[in-house]
């Protein structure tokens, strides 16, 4: 979707701090991190939120939650992580592509009253 911001990202048009990328997702560092570490996993092709799935969608969706803690891992995060996922108005999505929030050593962090 050429007005997409993350579709920029994963295109190479807008730069990011990628760590990991293969054909089905792209993890990058979130610009205003709320945690030391705060990653953002992505499919590469554009799906707006959780609210666009069909069963379909069931093996990229599978990839993905499968690498969120390979990739949490290599990115250091050796004592788990936080997945956030914010869906539509409500959940206080801002980007309307679909991503999972990877965020690390949380105690700390003050995000969304979580
Ligand atoms: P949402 O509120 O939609 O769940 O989260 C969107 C996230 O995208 C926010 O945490 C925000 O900091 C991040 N973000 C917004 N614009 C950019 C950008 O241009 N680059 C990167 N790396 N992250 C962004």
């Amino acid at each position: 979707m050429t007005d997409c911001l993350f579709c920029k990202i994963v295109a190479g048009d807008i730069p990011a701090d990628i760590v990991y990328r293969d054909d089905i997702m792209t993890v990058f560092r979130d610009i205003n991190p709320r945690a030391r570490v705060h990653l953002l996993a992505i499919p590469n092709h554009h799906v707006e939120s959780l609210d666009e799935l069909t069963a379909e969608d069931a093996s990229w969706v599978g990839h993905i939650t499968r690498m969120l803690p390979i990739v949490a891992r290599e990115s250091g995060l050796t004592q788990g992580f936080r997945t956030v996922v914010n869906t539509g108005v409500g959940g206080g999505q801002e980007v309307y592509h679909l991503h999972y929030h990877i965020l690390g050593d949380v105690r700390d962090a003050d995000w969304r009253g979580f």
